[in-house]
């Protein structure tokens, strides 16, 4: 009889660990701890090629091409290293002493680090058979969980009001900016001017004038514009590529609110924005350019739809894996330290550290000079904070030197050329995004053409 007591407690007990584990974990986790099976080989190969000795200097991919010693039937074919800029060999340790420090494109890989620290919560592995059809079950394109937790990650970051409007998801923000000409353009009376004040991001003129349609064409200058403002369409882009200042609309428009850059990264947050229309990406809040993820913020229903009419037009929906991932991401920075806020605090610090070391080298030249960016107050540090932009712009100060690109291509440094940004050649862009050898090789190279000035290289 006790026997018989004991045998049914015990089966009690593991009934409840069983439904413990099922309600916390979805599974038995002890027993799957020890027991993976098939996604033990995904997380061999996956750990097998993050173990790739690249010194430091490059990284190895899954679907990197594979060395050639190692063609090996039962042998995996680990792919061979992908160097950073500057640096090459089988390992990446060689550095080439005369090659360019090359801050010309925005690829954000500062951000590389972060995600190396957060291994285990940023991984995903994706099953054979994930997500075959071409909708979700409530017949969207959309995953609710990914809207869910962006939603979230606002509120963290305390940069956007999102709970009274819509969510569309892009390939990229730079879908998502021309189905937004599209939306915004039907509602207009007569073709719409679309314009961006100077300095623009430069896609804002290229697109608008690729996908022209008799809706819409690009106008130039929005500061030129004042005068018909009637029909206007305005990239406003807060922070601004390239030069880091939070801007306002400057014509009486419709705006598009670019706000790639407006994370704590880069610029205080004096507000959480509340603008009818509003555009984010992965790439500058994770620094995942690579795969293509964008969001938009939208209070009006006609526009809504018009820009999801576009999106389901160009390519009936955001992929799956790229919202899986997307998910996976915001997911280990909802979970990280400080409630959410490491990748803001990393992100910021760095940023901040590399935007001082440049000013000290900088400020010592006559020559160049940096744009001004006020320390302003943070809604999101709760303190005054100092600038941490994405981009140096820089303007040669000589008369001669009316090409500034042309000065530092000189000197080994390729930046981007001022009137490809609609201003002055007398300005370069620089990108602080990169990688840390990126930046690093920045710094070394302007320093020897500082010193080149006649500056004293002790006091640098
Ligand atoms: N807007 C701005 C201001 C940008 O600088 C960029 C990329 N550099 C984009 C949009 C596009 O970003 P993505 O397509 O990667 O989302």
């Amino acid at each position: 009889m006790w026997l018989g007591a004991l045998l049914f407690s015990a089966s009690v007990i593991l009934n409840i660990s069983l439904l413990w584990n099922h309600k916390y974990f979805g599974f038995d986790r002890s027993y799957l701890e020890e027991n993976l099976s098939w996604s033990r080989r995904a997380a061999l190969e996956a750990e097998a090629v993050a173990s790739v000795n690249c010194s430091g200097h490059g990284r190895a991919y899954l679907d990197g091409t594979s060395s050639e010693e190692d063609d090996h039937a039962e042998k995996w074919k680990l792919p061979v290293c992908e160097c950073n800029t500057c640096y090459g060999g089988s390992d990446c340790s060689q550095f080439f002493h005369d090659c360019a420090a090359d801050v010309d494109s925005g690829d954000p890989l500062f951000l590389e680090p972060f995600w190396m620290k957060h291994a285990a919560s940023s991984a995903v592995l994706v099953t054979g058979w994930h997500r075959m059809s071409y909708s979700f079950p409530d017949k969207s394109s959309v995953s609710q969980e990914l809207e869910k937790h962006i939603r979230r990650m606002h509120a963290v970051a305390k940069n956007a009001i999102t709970h009274d409007k819509y969510i569309i998801f892009g390939g990229g923000s730079t879908q998502l900016l021309g189905a937004a000409v599209y939306a915004l353009s039907m509602n207009l009376s007569s073709p719409a001017s679309v314009v961006a004040a100077t300095p623009f991001y430069p896609l804002y003129e290229v697109q608008t004038e690729f996908f022209q349609t008799v809706r819409f064409e690009f106008d130039g200058d929005a500061s030129a514009l004042k005068k018909y403002a009637d029909n206007v369409i305005e990239f406003v882009t807060s922070p601004n590529n390239p030069d880091g200042n939070l801007r306002r609309p400057v014509s009486n428009g419709t705006p598009i609110y670019d706000h790639a850059y407006y994370w704590p990264h880069f610029t205080a947050i004096p507000a959480p924005s509340d603008q009818d229309l509003m555009i984010f990406t992965l790439s500058k809040l994770t620094g995942h350019a690579g795969s293509r993820f964008g969001w938009a913020f939208v209070k009006d229903k006609e526009v809504y739809d018009r820009m999801t009419r576009y999106i389901s037009l160009a390519e009936m929906g955001i992929s799956r894996e790229a919202q899986l991932r997307a998910l996976q991401l915001v997911k280990a920075i909802l979970r990280s330290d400080n409630n959410g806020a490491e990748i803001f605090d990393f992100g910021m610090g760095k940023m901040r550290d590399r935007w001082r070391r440049l000013n000290d080298v900088v400020s010592l030249s006559t020559r160049f000079t940096l744009q001004k960016i006020p320390v302003r107050f943070c809604n999101f540090f709760q303190k005054l904070r100092e600038p941490s932009p994405a981009y140096a712009w820089v303007k040669c100060e000589r008369e001669e030197d009316g090409n500034c690109t042309s000065v530092l291509r000189a000197a080994n440094i390729i930046g981007r050329a001022g009137s490809v940004f609609n201003a002055e050649d007398r300005y370069v862009r620089l990108s602080l995004l990169k990688s840390d050898d990126d930046f690093d090789l920045l710094v070394y190279r302007l320093r020897q053409l500082i010193v080149d000035e006649g500056v004293d290289p002790k006091i640098i």
